[in-house]
């Protein structure tokens, strides 16, 4: 997607050799009109997926997530939390995400009743480094017997496995930008 090519390319720094640095207008300050633009390039790029239900992960996911849905037609959006709070009680499900950022693995929960039985799920986050995050959200829709019927990512590091990954397994994957590689704090981005 060009504008967010041009941000990353403006806007953008590298950090070390593998963490991309976006918090001016994607992780920390957001940039509204750009979350506009990436939500409905989403929802073009899965319209024939048909998705019923957005589910992202804390808290970097949720604003894509929701401008997506709502580029969709309005559908509900869930966010896997990754604390156990009194919030999320009862039945879960459940699955282990190690951080790529954090170095730490966490848990990440999606409360049962929230994750209908059969739903056409389409997940979407910020980033997609080593695929562990998506990973972790596919166990829960199979867990809940549900579909994922696409995978949407705003930044894909193209270095690094994850999108392999997801589509030797049969996932349908689109990234709006790839960063392909970090040379001296330079972003390196794919057309
Ligand atoms: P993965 O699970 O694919 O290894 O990493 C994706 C998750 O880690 C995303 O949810 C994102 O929050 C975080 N992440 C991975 N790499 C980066 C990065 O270079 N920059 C930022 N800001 N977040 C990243």
């Amino acid at each position: 997607m060009k504008e967010l090519v041009e941000a990353i390319r403006a806007r953008g720094v590298g950090v070390g050799t593998d963490i991309v640095k976006v918090d001016m207008f994607l992780n920390h300050r957001l940039d509204t009109d750009l979350f506009v633009k990436m939500g409905q390039a989403f929802a073009q790029a899965f319209a024939a997926d048909r998705p019923e239900l957005v589910l992202t992960v804390e808290a970097s996911g949720i604003a894509a997530a929701l401008t997506t849905a709502m580029a969709c037609g309005n559908l509900p959006v869930v966010f896997a939390k990754k604390s156990r709070t009194r919030n999320v009680t009862g039945d879960v499900y459940e699955s282990r995400v190690f951080s790529f950022t954090h170095g730490v693995e966490n848990h990440i929960r999606v409360s049962r009743e929230y994750l209908p039985k059969g739903a056409r799920v389409l997940i979407i986050d910020d980033f997609l480094a080593n695929g562990e995050a998506a990973e972790g959200l596919c166990d829960i829709v199979r867990q809940a017997q549900a579909t994922v019927v696409g995978i949407g990512i705003c930044v894909e590091k193209s270095f690094q496995p994850g999108h392999q990954k997801l589509v030797d397994e049969g996932y349908h994957v689109v990234s709006l930008a790839k960063v392909k590689a970090i040379s001296d704090g330079r972003l390196v981005v794919e057309d």
